[in-house]
């Protein structure tokens, strides 16, 4: 197979049985994989020299033993045997791992022999394969070092990520491997911590990245689906140019940001990628990430998007780095967008505060002057309710904070020139603009509402910050009562077309970020 320069996207088959092998076959070929890694170990019934036969696509011909985390039992005899038998078929590629052939002789000559150490060859072009199963190891740089020498035509390093910083050693060696006078060498990093490095391989320009067909049919932690690599990463348009945007958090698997984001770029036409990056909630561990990125300017790390729970974090890592900083961010006490520019410099916002005065005012047809003087019961008393509070005062609103903690509702109040009232009082609050900026009603526990719903009027405005689900109970009962409704998916489109416009300065595609947010929650 000739050398190319675009990442190739390998798929892992790995039923048991012929016509279950056949399917996810066609079903790879149709989801668009380069590639195809037949599992032998796994194909135990399959008749692989007739599906062989049959593909159209080059093949990698894996048969791991257990001890390097397969499901061949047999002696290593049997293996180099069947290996063997395997390389008269004529697969593209025959997959043997390191240290079975570097401490066997009888290894290095059988797998020499029936293999070739270059691509374009009329034998099966050898991958020399390292694993490690439980971490990065420290020792990383003299195994590769090690590896290097050895008469393989492509490298392959995988380790498992425990840590997400665990990627940056990986991808040190991903981007000198990643050279057109390099070998071709294919660098991932296992589990969900490691799953960034799958993606960006198609900007350092390795040999290829592993995914899989789905989540059951995966052959090793963290491979991400054929179907989410292409429409969710948009795997084709990743170049070593493309800039890489993301969003921090503990949990982050089910964040919305990256469908969010990444259908933004598309729409707009603009090189950029958006990803999960699942940083543990301590502060150094925060910087950690931080610094490990900011030290890599290769990597191209243009923005964040910061969730729960590193809004302050970003903030004092922001201060210890002397970065520049919105004022009313600062005042809030929580970041939640940070800017990176092409010479590393920092800056942070929060979009969270534009985000939710832009779906109040667009929602009531008014401008953001025209909330001055204004009265508004904020519920809550937390990280939301801050930004809001912040905001809305600063615009000139007469702001009523109402919290189940009291005293927290007074420390608000008296850091932003507002007033805490008694929850007991809600019902015969004066004010006309209703903002719950609580959790309650939140998915699961959506049969609440925050407020009685007999003191619903139709002269209200209710805005609900909650946006999953869509539609809240509160929502719905501010609508029987004639009130106008404000979603909480309109606050979380604002602040993500915000943070859009902060990174690329050009005008966020908002019909386009809302398409795919209301599609997400329906
Ligand atoms: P937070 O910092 O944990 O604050 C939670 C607030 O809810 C506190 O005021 C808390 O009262 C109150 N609360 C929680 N459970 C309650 C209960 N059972 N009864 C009475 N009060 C209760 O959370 P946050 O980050 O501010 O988030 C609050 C809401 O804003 C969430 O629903 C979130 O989805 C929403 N939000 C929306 C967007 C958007 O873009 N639409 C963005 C950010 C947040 P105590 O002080 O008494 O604990």
């Amino acid at each position: 197979m000739a050398p190319t320069k675009r990442t190739l996207l390998a798929v892992p088959i790995t039923a048991a049985d012929t016509d279950s092998a056949r399917r996810q076959i066609k079903s790879a070929q149709t989801a668009r994989a380069d590639i195809l890694e037949f599992r032998l170990d796994y194909m135990a019934d399959a008749d692989w020299p007739t599906l062989l036969a049959e593909t159209s696509l080059p093949v990698i011909a894996t048969l791991r033993p257990k001890d390097q985390g397969g499901k061949f039992t047999g002696s290593e005899d049997q293996r180099l045997n069947l290996l063997a038998d395997i390389a008269k078929a004529r697969p593209a590629f025959i997959d043997f791992e390191w240290p079975h052939f570097e401490s066997s002789s009888r290894a290095r000559q059988l797998i020499s022999s029936i293999t070739c150490d270059s691509l374009d060859a009329h034998k099966p072009a050898l991958i020399l394969s390292l694993h490690d199963f439980h971490s990065v190891p420290a020792n990383l740089n003299e195994a590769v070092t090690r590896l290097s020498s050895a008469p393989a035509a492509i490298l392959k390093i995988v380790c498992l990520a425990n840590d997400i910083c665990d990627n940056f050693p990986l991808l040190d060696i991903a981007q000198r491997a990643g050279k057109a006078d390099t070998k071709p060498t294919i660098i991932l990093a296992m589990g969900q911590a490691g799953q960034i490095s799958r993606v960006l391989a198609a900007k350092l320009g390795t040999f290829l990245s592993f995914s899989c067909l789905s989540l059951d049919e995966a052959s090793a932690p963290g491979q991400i689906p054929l179907d989410q690599m292409h429409s969710l990463y948009r795997w084709e348009s990743i170049t070593a140019g493309t800039s890489i945007f993301g969003v921090v958090g503990s949990p982050i698997a089910h964040s919305l940001s990256p469908d969010i984001h990444n259908a933004a770029f598309a729409k707009a036409n603009f090189a950029g990628l958006y990803l999960p990056f699942l940083v543990e909630p301590s502060y150094e561990s925060f910087a950690r990430f931080m610094d490990g990125f900011i030290k890599r300017p290769w990597l191209n790390l243009r923005g964040l998007s910061v969730t729960m729970p590193h809004k302050a974090n970003a903030l004092r890592y922001l201060r210890d780095n002397s970065a520049h900083m919105d004022s009313l961010a600062e005042r809030v006490g929580s970041i939640n967008t940070i800017v990176i520019s092409s010479d590393g410099q920092l800056s942070g916002y929060n979009t969270d505060l534009d985000g939710a005065l832009d779906a109040l005012t667009s929602g009531m047809g008014i401008t953001r002057p025209e909330l001055a003087g204004q009265k508004v019961a904020v519920l809550g008393a937390g990280g939301a309710a801050r930004a809001i509070v912040a905001g809305l005062t600063h615009a000139g609103a007469q702001v009523l904070i109402y919290n189940r903690t009291a005293s927290r509702a007074q420390q608000l109040a008296q850091e932003f020139s507002a007033s805490a009232d008694p929850l007991v009082d809600l019902a015969q609050t004066s004010a006309r603009i209703i903002i719950n900026a609580t959790s309650i009603g939140m998915y699961p526990h959506v049969k609440a509402s925050p407020f009685p719903s007999d003191a619903l009027k139709p002269d209200m405005t209710v805005f609900d910050t909650v946006y999953n689900p869509q539609q809240t109970l509160l929502l719905t009962q501010a609508a029987q009562a004639g009130a106008t409704t404000i979603s909480g998916t309109e606050m979380f489109i604002r602040q993500a077309a915000k943070q859009f416009e902060l990174w690329t300065d050009q005008i966020a595609p908002l019909n386009a970020m809302q398409q795919v947010l209301y599609r997400a929650l329906a």
